[in-house]
């Protein structure tokens, strides 16, 4: 049915509501309302791409398939035009008119669930057409079906109930929208306002967009491209005007898939770890999109906590369109997502270390610190990311480092955990007292220097069913080392302990005689279940409570030590003496293992040492 005078219709009840909540709202953000209406030209325009392989004859068949804004500030009017695949009378009547379409039926449903005014609502959603009303005073829209026989209508409203349709001659292809704005809306009939606008929403739209005769989207949809058909300048030039950086990045996968979700990912790692130079944490900003047309530039859960770094592009098919950022969390799809592409960057990640090693040591030393972050606190991927992690340890040389499971390899027949300690670098490490016992026994020791290697390694727990432990924590258990020749017997050590925790006191939890000792005469091991030596020593830094606390520790003597066997003489025959160079032995040990707090009582008591020489 056709007619030739205007015919005039009421909206359907939910989009009058629709109207009444878009055009009373003080909405900030307004203007989305270009980012609507480009996306529903360059649907359109896909649309018609689809036909075209099927149909035979489509109206106006040589029309390029391109999306054109003109604005007239004069008569203060913006006009979109697509030459994609148009509506017919009904088509105009079911799509304009009623509630059948996705996007504004899932806002109508989130506003019946939540604050009936909630204006922040109309920015996550978008709400299609309609939004094109926060700024106007009136919307036409002319539209050409691609059917050949059909004629060509104007649709138009003010958005007040109703609207018109009429019938029109020498349409082309498509819809034209013409917005009549509103007198404090007339910036959106400026061509520099429109083009900022452009610039952000849809410098990725597949088709080209052209502003006044214009092209603006020179930006090219780089990720829906076959990897080898694009060069290392494509993906640098494009990475730098996504991330807004200045250099190239250093790392770059580009990957899609078809299960279980249909995802063209095109990620970045940037030259440098800002959040390590000491910059301000960073924010999310890998860009969702849907078929080219942009989601969300910075969705918070597209992608775990520690992968904040990565910059690029996440672009799937699968997405509806008008997805709102607020339902995103509960979206099981973004879950899905955010499961596909991080195993997938790990993967990437590991198939580097394997394949390139030195750029992966490079990306390792910058960004390591994100998947430890990643190891201690993402259940999911830890042992993805557990798997990544490089130490230096015992056995390695300075600065090269080993994997978790190249330790693994190296462990003996009867070792069952894997050891490692906490110190600001190697050569605190080395030179402390824990090591020697380990070294003595072949044992291999992770170097850990970053303050959070302690916290890691707790949270990590366990790696191929080995536990992690500190060497130096008081319950390591080592096995016996072959006795030396002139030690003290058993009987005297027992007695030279016993002497020890009586004269030293408070000072110390317990002593014993050592399994670990093989070139020093004593060592101090934290006895504090719940504070390590460590967080102690971190704990006094940032003064923090809980460091005032006494600190609880065991002396662990080496009954083949020369300093031993003169003590256990000087016990009886000098008490006094003997008292002076057991607070002494203590302090060393303290100074050695880091935990000596107070020095000052030292100074004195070592003039009296040195008084009886
Ligand atoms: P959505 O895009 O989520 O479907 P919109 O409110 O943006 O919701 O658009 C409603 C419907 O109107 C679209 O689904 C489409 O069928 C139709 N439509 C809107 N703009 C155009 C256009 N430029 N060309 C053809 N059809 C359009
Ligand atoms: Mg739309």
């Amino acid at each position: 049915m056709s007619t030739a005078t205007p015919q005039k219709f009421e909206f359907q009840a939910e989009i009058k509501q629709l109207l009444d909540i878009v055009i009373h709202s003080l909405y900030t953000e307004k203007e989305i309302f270009v980012r609507e209406l480009v996306s529903n030209a360059s649907d359109a325009l896909e649309k018609l791409r689809h036909t075209q392989l099927t149909e035979k004859e489509i109206h106006d068949d040589k029309l390029a398939l391109e999306i054109n804004l003109t604005t007239d500030d004069k008569a203060k009017t913006l006009t979109i035009q697509d030459y994609g695949i148009g509506m017919t009378r009904d088509e105009l009547v079911e799509n304009l008119g009623t509630i059948a379409h996705s996007g504004s039926k899932a806002f109508l449903k989130a506003l019946g669930e939540g604050d009936q005014k909630n204006a922040n609502l109309i920015g996550q959603f978008g709400v299609g057409f309609y939004s094109a009303f926060m700024v106007a005073k009136s919307v036409k829209v002319y539209s050409h079906s691609w059917k050949t026989g059909e004629p060509g209508h104007v649709w138009s409203s003010d958005g007040s109930g109703s609207y018109e349709i009429e019938e029109t001659e020498g349409l082309s292809r498509g819809s034209k929208i013409v917005i009549e704005l509103k007198d404090d809306c007339a910036e959106y009939a400026t061509d520099g306002r429109i083009k900022e606008i452009l610039e952000r929403y849809s410098a990725f739209v597949s088709f080209p967009v052209n502003l006044n005769g214009k092209h603006i989207n020179t930006v090219q949809a780089l990720w829906l491209r076959s990897k080898n058909e694009i060069k290392d300048e494509e993906y640098n030039e494009f990475y730098k005007f996504q991330a807004h950086a200045y250099e190239d990045p250093s790392l770059r996968l580009h990957f899609s898939a078809d299960a279980p979700l249909a995802i063209n990912a095109l990620l970045f790692v940037p030259q440098e770890n800002t959040e390590k130079m000491g910059m301000s944490r960073l924010e999310p900003s890998v860009s969702l999109y849907c078929r080219k047309v942009l989601i969300d530039a910075a969705p918070k859960d597209l992608l775990p906590e520690w992968l904040r770094f990565l910059k690029g592009v996440v672009d799937s098919e699968d997405l509806p369109l008008n997805i709102s950022r607020e339902t995103m969390q509960d979206k099981a799809l973004i879950e899905k997502l955010n499961k596909v592409i991080t195993k997938r960057f790990l993967k990437f990640l590991d198939e580097e270390a394997t394949s390139r090693p030195e750029s992966f040591t490079k990306f390792y030393a910058d960004f390591g610190i994100f998947l430890k972050e990643g190891a201690a606190l993402d259940f999911t991927h830890k042992d993805q990311l557990v798997k990544l992690l490089r130490f230096e340890s015992s056995l390695t040389d300075k600065t090269k480092s080993t994997s978790l499971a190249d330790y693994v390899t190296r462990m003996g027949a009867d070792q069952k955990e894997i050891y490692y300690l906490v110190g600001g670098n190697r050569t605190v490490i080395e030179s402390g007292p824990y090591l020697e016992a380990f070294k003595a026994r072949n044992l291999e020791v992770l170097f850990c220097y970053e303050p959070v290697d302690e916290y890691v390694m707790n949270n990590v727990r366990e790696f191929d069913g080995k536990k992690l432990i500190a060497a130096d924590h008081g319950d390591v258990k080592l096995t016996d080392l072959p006795k030396a020749e002139g030690a003290l017997s058993e009987a005297d050590t027992k007695t030279l302990t016993t002497w020890l925790k009586e004269s030293l006191g408070e000072r110390v939890a317990e002593v014993k005689a050592s399994d670990r000792l093989v070139d020093s005469p004593a060592l101090a091991i934290n006895a504090d279940k719940f504070m390590s030596a460590h967080m102690r020593r971190m704990m006094k830094a940032m003064n923090k409570d809980g460091a005032d606390v006494p600190q609880r520790v065991n002396l662990e003597i080496n009954p083949r030590a020369a300093v031993m066997k003169r003590l256990f003489e000087t016990h009886t025959a000098a008490p006094e003496k003997a008292k002076l160079v057991a607070e002494q032995i203590l302090d060393n040990a303290l100074i050695s293992a880091g935990m000596l707090e107070d020095a000052t009582p030292m100074v004195a008591r070592l003039y009296k040492l040195l008084e009886s020489v």
